[in-house]
């Protein structure tokens, strides 16, 4: 049993739906005070909704991660509304696929400056409130695409994504004299709306190479967020953990075929 969350102000970018709004409904339903935030302020307003019906507290604001201005006005619409902030999911992120020879500069930009840049902007905005508090959490969702895997299109993608990780373990070197931990999490395949649309077949293959023998879901990523943003986690800091079940274990297909 976790000390509880209540009355923790959490930031969740890319809470509009996914994997973003499954860490927003954990972190409400332990009573922590969530900011939900994405692009989209109508998609947003409808998760806030959501869970101020079941009795949490939760508003929504519109940014984009990869806007500096935005990003500052997200941290002080948080300080303005709850007083603080405690924890911050830097969540956002983008995965448009193209392979390399057709990828464009302006797609590169685009996914890098999202997830990688987006996590830069999000954490200096969210700093100096963390440091007015004495304490701060931050919460990267990075993937293992890039950290330890590769797939064809995501040349973009895996470098943001290996690039959060490279950033989390200096940020937590440079914030941890301010009491502030910075991990991340590394999901796997996770049973999102966009996961569900690619079909059984898909979702039965990717279930096949993984040692677990099914897809991540959401909660099971929305748990581990809640392990680092609790009390007992706060002797962690620069680390990433893998929630994938096994799926980067196996070093061949005969790997899992001989179980
Ligand atoms: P998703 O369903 O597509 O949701 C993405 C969320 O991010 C939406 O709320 C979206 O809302 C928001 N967003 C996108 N660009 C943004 C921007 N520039 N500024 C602010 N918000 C932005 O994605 P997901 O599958 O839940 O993925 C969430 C995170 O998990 C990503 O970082 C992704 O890389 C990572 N991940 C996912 C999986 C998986 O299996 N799904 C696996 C590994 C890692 P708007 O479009 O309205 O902005």
């Amino acid at each position: 049993m976790l000390t509880p969350i209540t009355g923790r102000v959490t930031i969740v970018t890319g809470a509009s739906r996914g994997i973003g709004r499954g860490i927003a409904r954990a972190f409400a339903a332990q009573g922590a005070r969530v900011l939900i935030v994405a692009r989209d302020g109508t998609a947003a307003e409808a998760v806030a909704q959501e869970l101020t019906a079941k009795g949490g507290t939760a508003s929504a604001f519109a940014c984009d991660v990869a806007d500096a201005d935005g990003v500052q006005a997200m941290a002080a619409a948080a300080e303005e509304r709850y007083g603080g902030i405690d924890i911050l999911c830097a969540n956002a992120g983008i995965f448009p696929a193209a392979r390399l020879g057709e990828m464009t500069t302006a797609q590169w930009d685009e996914v890098l400056g999202t997830n990688l840049k987006g996590t830069f902007l999000s954490v200096s905005a969210c700093l100096p409130a963390m440091r007015r508090r004495g304490r701060g959490r931050v919460i990267i969702t990075s993937s293992i695409t890039g950290p330890i895997t590769g797939y064809p299109g995501w040349t973009h993608y895996a470098a943001s994504k290996a690039g959060q990780l490279g950033f989390m373990r200096t940020a937590a070197i440079e914030l941890a004299p301010s009491n502030i931990t910075v991990n991340a999490i590394l999901p796997g395949n996770i049973l999102t709306e966009g996961l569900e649309a690619m079909g059984d077949d898909y979702r039965r293959q990717m279930a096949a190479s993984i040692p677990l023998r099914r897809l991540g879901s959401i909660a099971d990523v929305a748990n581990t967020a809640l392990f680092l943003g609790s009390d007992e986690a706060s002797y962690i800091t620069g680390q990433g953990i893998v929630v994938d079940g096994g799926q980067v274990l196996p070093e061949s297909l005969a790997a899992l075929e001989g179980i």
